[in-house]
């Protein structure tokens, strides 16, 4: 049964072909992005959906969350998704660290889904469904680490990682499931031309998990094919 779905960074990406995805299944999609009036391929989604509606959102600015939160009070969200990312600049190698950066890519990737939740868990609990997901990475994962460098987006992922699993402990008695997801390397401006899987193919893979979860998955941090990713 298709229900209620909140995307962050729908404008481009995953947050796109996930808003497209789930509202070719009949899903109402609330997405959002910085910039709806920039937002080319979301808003031609909207006018061949009408069940898609879009909102404002910079993730690192609290009273604009805030707000969206009293406007979507009431209203059930099934599945919350933590999408919007950044991975600050790229090629930073030991002893070139941009620590203004540095903050940055954490208020986007750590306080940012932090605060998703925390503004929106009473949607989530009054769903049927009530999952959140946070996009997190395999490069958060410290067993994975073996190349070292990326310590912006790395050490993001990884502190992610952790805000998932206390929701999973703190939210779990509320009904609600939490799981880390990682999207698999993908062709986005993010992931490049060279990685390995399209967004259509990451995100069928991460619809099919979403939609499969219950409370017994909480806490997971899951690849896009469903198998487990090491801490
Ligand atoms: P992308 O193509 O670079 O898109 C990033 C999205 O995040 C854009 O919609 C962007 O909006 C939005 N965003 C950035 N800062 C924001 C802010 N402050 N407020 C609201 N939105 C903001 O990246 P993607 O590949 O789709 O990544 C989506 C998620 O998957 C991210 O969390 C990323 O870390 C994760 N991920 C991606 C890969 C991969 O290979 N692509 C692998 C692992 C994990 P603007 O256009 O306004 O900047």
């Amino acid at each position: 049964m298709p229900g209620t779905i909140l995307i962050t960074g729908c404008n481009r990406g995953l947050g796109l072909e996930l808003s497209r995805q789930f509202v070719a299944d009949g899903w109402r999609v609330l997405a959002t992005c910085r910039d709806p009036d920039s937002a080319g391929a979301l808003k031609a989604l909207r006018e061949q959906y009408p069940l898609l509606e879009v909102f404002p959102l910079d993730v690192t600015d609290s009273r604009q969350m805030a707000e969206l939160g009293r406007e979507l009070r009431g209203r059930p969200i099934d599945i919350l998704v933590s999408n919007a990312g950044y991975y600050g600049p790229k090629g930073v190698t030991f002893g070139h660290v941009d620590l203004d950066e540095w903050r940055k890519v954490l208020e986007i990737n750590t306080l940012a889904p932090y605060r998703l939740a925390e503004t929106f868990c009473d949607n989530v609990a009054a769903s049927g469904r009530r999952v959140i997901a946070v996009i997190s990475s395999k490069v958060g994962s410290i067993a994975d680490n073996g190349s070292g460098g990326g310590y912006l987006y790395r050490s993001s992922k990884t502190a992610v990682n952790q805000v998932v699993k206390s929701l999973s402990v703190d939210l779990r008695e509320r009904g609600i499931s939490v799981l880390a997801l990682h999207p698999g390397w993908v062709q986005t401006d993010m992931g490049g031309p060279n990685a390995l899987i399209s967004a259509k193919e990451s995100v069928a893979g991460l619809k099919k998990i979403l939609l499969d979860t219950g409370l017994e998955n909480s806490g997971r941090f899951i690849n896009y094919d469903g198998s487990d990713i090491p801490w």
